[in-house]
């Protein structure tokens, strides 16, 4: 089975996709997380992305289809996968469909995250996570139960992702607006696209993600 989670930036993806992989077995595939490992790494990829994700603007679509189109080939894609953040134009959708259809697969649920924009503004700007285990806080949201040290690991190091300041975040939410939006539409003709409330708490949205995937 194959997922593809939609939604502005903020809205749950990353968060839910994490959740539904253990549920359905499936493995998250999120070209944030891929692209900021390559900025990590600093391979030719990284050097080109990362001043384009600082902006908060797109890194142009064939580099990304390269690279997502090199992923779901590995072994750990066999059995299905859940998008989280790609596509995020029209080409890539199309490029996305032609990569499904020459593997013999398809998109089997296509969920709308439906959030308010200025909530995402404040959800992002207040989020930060463990540097050891990756787990996620919120400055007013969900604070570690004792100031500064991770429940999950008991590590006092945490780190903010460079995009997550309040102007990048409002130009993500245009590029969102202005070049993701229009898929929506798309798998809307498909008959594809279902959305749930992203609004709700975060175990209420995992429970309608369920409701909606499984009871397909
Ligand atoms: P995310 O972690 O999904 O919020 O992505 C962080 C940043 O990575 C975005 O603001 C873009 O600069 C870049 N990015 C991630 N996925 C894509 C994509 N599918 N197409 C173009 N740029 C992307």
């Amino acid at each position: 089975m194959n997922l593809l989670l939609m939604g502005p930036p903020g809205a749950g993806k990353g968060t839910q996709s994490k959740r539904l992989e253990g549920v359905f077995g499936l493995v998250q595939l999120s070209t944030g997380d891929m692209l900021r490992a390559a900025v990590k790494s600093g391979s030719e990829l990284g050097q080109k992305a990362q001043a384009i994700m600082e902006r908060g603007d797109l890194v142009p679509d064939d580099l990304i289809i390269d690279m997502i189109s090199a992923r779901i080939e590995e072994p750990d894609c066999a059995n299905g996968f859940i998008l989280d953040g790609f596509p995020r134009t029209v080409p890539q959708a199309e490029a996305l469909a032609v990569m499904l259809a020459e593997k013999g697969g398809k998109l089997d649920h296509v969920i709308e995250l439906a959030v308010d924009d200025e909530a995402m503004v404040q959800r992002i700007t207040g989020r930060y996570t463990c540097a050891g285990c990756g787990q996620g806080y919120h400055d007013e949201f969900e604070k570690p139960a004792k100031e500064g040290v991770c429940d999950k690991c008991g590590g006092t190091e945490f780190t903010r992702r460079a995009d997550d300041t309040e102007d990048t975040v409002r130009n993500r939410l245009n590029a969102y607006h202005e070049q993701t939006a229009p898929i929506l539409a798309y798998y809307k003709e498909q008959g594809v696209l279902k959305d749930v409330d992203g609004m709700a708490d975060i175990d209420a949205v995992t429970d309608q993600l369920k409701g909606v995937i499984g009871g397909a």
